[in-house]
């Protein structure tokens, strides 16, 4: 096998990396940059752009440029989270045939995994330019509280992108990793991850290359993104107010303040005081109206108060899952673009009673531990050993639409349980068996992964067939179910296969397709 890289994939930004002479080092972009902006577009003449390309043509292309998409990966289109995405984001988002966002940019609609893929398929160019030779092999990371569906929609984006996911690690444990390296003393740290889109939190336990999660916990739909939209809105309550112009039908106006508002963000995490200032934003029976304001810090921690100590509550629960109290905490990382907020530092230095540690950038070590996993993988070295968990509990739904744990949540994969089940009428044929994760007593409130029909059964009274059903959480973390009826001995292997992931042949289908188009990508 060749070269693997890390891929750090992200809803803001990506970041590659490689481990080069035994040290993993982050790849540069051609334009020198270190990440690369997770945007995908289509311009006229139907070229797609990836990354800066495609970031800087947004505003006058609003609707066929495709932020965050790692927002929508997995999930199912009537969620909350995609319909809230809807009056968010510019482009259309549309309802696919297996119930999954689709979106539509010029005139193509793509699957989520698909838009992932041109970000992943960036990134390998990006490390093939650097390394001088092609790759194939990639270990991609993603946040701890992704469950099932969005793992496997990630995998899937991976080898529509031509590379052979050798595992998909979850981000804290990926900056554990790198932060690990080359420390030998036995620790406890805790791994505050506030990016783009996601924030995860994970306790780990970290002795001479072992690390070993000890809880995780977080919110998928929450992140930078969000503190962005807190700046839009006040903004657009501030034009409204002296033009009496309301912008939100503006597809070019709302995509010119998202920029700003994500730049005057960054600002304050440096300065007491950012200036908005946007000519010809919208037009009213005077002509033109411009807007020109200013932000202090203060505003903006009003602004977000609440996100901000919505994300302690999960810093809470791990801690607790972990079986600690805050102060036996060793040291605290902070990962991720949106956690240099001074606010969010000090809301994270004030719970742990610590200043977060200071060694880490929380832009590149996401993608250096996954490249350190990689290497591990390939070369096969005891010298890395990440003992990960699943984030949440798996279960099946049984009388009254009641939710049973098979496995519950924070326990350390791989990992497979069986139990037994049975039928409950007389010479019932079949037993229908569906998989739910999340932690809600009802089934139907966790996110269903998928069912399937064990079927074949000998005529038994009821109560008497013993059905073995076997459930797996792998490294990845993705999950398959096996069953057996214990009469027959017949055994019946499935993956689950989320209603809101592709199929194998949709996967296959998209690969070739894209072998096709392979000549409307341009670098
Ligand atoms: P990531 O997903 O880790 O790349 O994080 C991206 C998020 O971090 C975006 O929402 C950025 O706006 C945000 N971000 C990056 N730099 C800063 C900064 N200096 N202050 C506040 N937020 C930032």
């Amino acid at each position: 096998m060749g070269r693997v890289i890390g891929i750090d994939l992200g809803t803001t930004n990506s970041c590659v990396a490689v481990v080069d002479d035994g040290q993993p080092v982050v790849i540069p972009n051609a334009g020198g940059y270190k990440t690369t902006p997770s945007v995908f577009a289509i311009a006229s003449e139907c070229e797609y752009l990836v990354g800066y390309r495609a970031k800087r043509q947004a505003i006058t292309n609003a609707k066929d440029t495709v932020f965050a998409a790692k927002r929508l990966i997995g999930r199912r289109f009537d969620s909350v989270e995609v319909q809230r995405s809807r009056g968010l984001y510019p482009y259309a988002i549309l309802e696919g045939p297996n119930a999954d966002p689709r979106i539509r940019v010029a005139d193509r609609i793509f699957t989520c995994s698909e838009i992932s893929a041109t970000i992943l398929q960036e990134m390998k160019k990006v490390a093939e330019a650097y390394l001088g030779e092609s790759v194939d092999a990639a270990v991609i990371t993603v946040p701890a509280y992704f469950n099932d569906a969005q793992r496997q929609s990630t995998q899937d984006a991976g080898r529509i992108a031509g590379l052979d996911v050798l595992r998909i690690i979850n981000e804290p444990a990926a900056a554990a990793l790198a932060y690990g390296m080359g420390r030998e003393e036995e620790e406890k740290i805790a791994i505050y991850d506030l990016g783009g889109g996601t924030f995860d939190m994970s306790i780990l336990e970290m002795s001479a290359g072992v690390v070993e999660v000890l809880a995780t916990a977080g919110n998928t739909f929450l992140g930078g993104e969000d503190f962005d939209r807190r700046i839009v809105d006040h903004l657009l309550d501030v034009f409204e107010k002296d033009t009496g112009i309301d912008l939100k039908g503006d597809p070019v106006a709302m995509q010119r303040l998202k920029d700003a508002a994500e730049k005057a963000k960054c600002t304050l995490s440096l300065r007491e005081v950012a200036e908005i200032n946007l000519p010809f934003l919208g037009s009213g029976a005077e002509g033109p109206c411009h807007l020109a304001c200013e932000i202090r810090r203060d505003e903006l921690e009003s602004l977000v108060e609440d996100i901000v100590d919505g994300t302690l509550e999960s810093v809470q629960r791990c801690v607790k899952d972990a079986g600690l109290n805050a102060d036996e905490i060793d040291h605290v990382v902070v990962v991720g673009g949106q956690s240099r907020m001074p606010m969010v530092q000090q809301a994270v230095a004030n719970y742990f009673g610590q200043r977060p540690h200071k060694g880490v950038n929380p832009d590149e070590v996401v993608a250096l531990g996954a490249a350190i996993q990689g290497s591990a993988l390939v070369e096969g070295t005891q010298d890395v050993l990440l003992l990960d968990v699943t984030p949440l509990s798996l279960g099946i739904s049984t009388y009254g639409g009641h939710f049973s744990r098979l496995i519950e949540r924070n326990t350390t994969v791989p990992v497979n349980k069986s139990h037994l089940f049975t039928t409950t009428r007389d010479d019932q044929a079949a037993v229908k068996i569906r998989v739910f994760q999340g932690e809600n007593e009802q089934a139907l409130e966790n996110d269903m992964l998928g069912e399937f029909v064990l079927s074949g059964i000998p005529p038994a009274p009821k109560g008497e067939p013993e059905i073995e059903v076997g459930f797996d959480i792998d490294s990845s973390g993705i999950v398959s179910v096996s069953a057996r009826d214990l009469a027959t001995g017949r055994q019946q292997s499935i993956t689950v296969n989320s209603k809101s992931s592709l199929s194998c042949e949709e996967v296959d289908l998209i690969i070739e397709e894209n072998t096709r188009l392979e000549l409307a990508f341009r670098g």
